[in-house]
């Protein structure tokens, strides 16, 4: 199982260019689109969904060029907007039957099947019969995951599933993802670095249009190991510095006292202290450097 990105470029018709030869290699795990707001990851992710066509470039699924084989590829692809809008009155038991019926499943048997599948993938079993309607914003999320589970797809793409939850749906809502990125291939967009580091084998940091890096979270946190300092001191106070150092983040710590997360070779002062290297500096970093 492999997808192929290769050189994907768009540019809407206002001029806006929105990818930029973005190239990707996904094989089945978790991957993580990290990027700001406005970096181009719906756009790509859209374009991957074959609802918007590039304006070059070629995207592989096992060798096979999407865009040519558009029925075949969605027939295997599952793909969960961010705004997945539609909450009907029905019971989540109904709307997945129908939407079983739809995707040409028409054995009641299998039917029953695959649903109870899908609901214990994504722990709805207990609420299968509430209304959709009366979801919380995390039971919709996983609603979403339950119905484009149905036709057994083998790409899965997630447009920032987790904008808007709240720490505990969050976490049910990764869960339900990483057990479905063990058999899948599954694209998960955010702007949330910490969703990136509990979840994914793999990233790629996408800004204004633009593959960054293509890194295993892991291989970027080593990457950085010794280079990371803090210091609680204020920034005019930073004098005589024996290296130069790259500003990554400010954040208050226990003591409500600001510190100053920073990049350097070496200890540039004895007031920066090390300190364990989080994904966020390399995040951070890597967007710095693109300045
Ligand atoms: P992200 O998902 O990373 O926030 P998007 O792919 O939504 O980024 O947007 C990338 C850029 O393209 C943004 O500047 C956005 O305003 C612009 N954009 C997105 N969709 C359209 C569209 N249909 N027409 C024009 N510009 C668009």
């Amino acid at each position: 199982m492999n997808l192929s990105i290769q050189q994907i470029s768009k540019t809407y018709p206002n001029g806006l260019k929105a990818l930029d030869q973005i190239s990707i290699d996904l094989k089945p795990g978790m991957f993580g689109l990290l990027g700001p707001n406005g970096a181009g990851k719906s756009s790509l992710m859209r374009t991957i969904a074959t609802l918007q066509l590039p304006d070059h470039g070629q995207i592989y699924w096992n060798g096979k060029d999407i865009f040519q084989h558009k029925i075949d590829f969605r027939k295997v692809l599952g793909y969960l907007p961010q705004d997945f809008g539609v909450y009907p009155k029905e019971s989540a038991l109904q709307l997945l039957d129908y939407f079983a019926i739809l995707k040409g499943i028409n054995n009641k048997n299998e039917r029953k099947k695959i649903i109870r599948y899908v609901l214990n993938m994504t722990n709805l079993e207990e609420v299968k019969h509430k209304k959709v309607s009366t979801f919380s914003g995390g039971m919709r999320q996983r609603f979403g995951i339950a119905q484009l589970l149905l036709n057994n797809p083998k790409v899965i793409i997630v447009d920032e599933p987790t904008a808007g939850l709240d720490p505990a749906e969050r976490s049910r809502f990764l869960n339900v993802l990483r057990n479905i990125g063990k058999e899948h291939i599954v694209i998960f967009s955010t702007h949330l670095v910490e969703d990136v580091r509990e979840l994914c084998q793999d990233m790629a940091i996408i800004n204004k249009g633009r593959v960054i890096r293509q890194i295993p979270p892991k291989t970027a946190i080593e990457s950085l190991k010794g280079n990371i300092w803090q210091s609680e001191k204020e920034k005019e106070q930073w004098n005589d510095l024996s290296c130069p150092v790259i500003e990554l983040s400010h954040h208050f710590n226990d003591a409500n006292q600001l510190t100053t997360r920073i990049f350097a070779e070496r200890q540039p002062a004895n007031h920066f202290i090390a300190t364990p290297v989080k994904l966020e500096d390399y995040y951070f970093l890597t967007l710095n450097q693109m300045k």
